[in-house]
């Protein structure tokens, strides 16, 4: 098994939203044999959902918030008081990763 990604040691916006992406795409999905990475089919939780999940550690989000994260998908996330900034790099995300669905006129 490969060993983990390492987390930068400066995580900055743009580490954060691609560790959202890597724990809403590599959410688990329910098999008879355990858990799979929904993304990969590896055991979950595979190295880039870990990876995003100790990045989010790193910004005070806590393994529960973060299962809720993925569990809610990535409307959780930009939807957040923070403003319309976030929303609007949610969606360059989503355009560039496909597999993420922002809802855009939902205010
Ligand atoms: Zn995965």
């Amino acid at each position: 098994m490969l060993g983990d990604i390492p987390v930068p040691r400066c995580v900055t916006a743009e580490h954060v939203r691609l560790a959202v992406k890597a724990v809403v795409v590599h959410a688990p999905e329910a098999w008879p044999a355990g858990p799979l990475c929904r993304a990969d089919h590896t055991p979950y939780p595979c190295r880039l959902h870990r990876w995003g999940r100790r990045v989010l550690r790193t910004r005070g989000l806590t393994d529960p918030a973060v299962t809720e994260l993925a569990a809610r998908g990535q409307s959780a996330w930009v939807n957040e008081p923070a403003g319309r900034g976030r929303a609007a790099r949610g969606n360059e995300l989503a355009a560039r990763g496909r597999a993420v669905r922002v809802p855009e006129r939902r205010r």
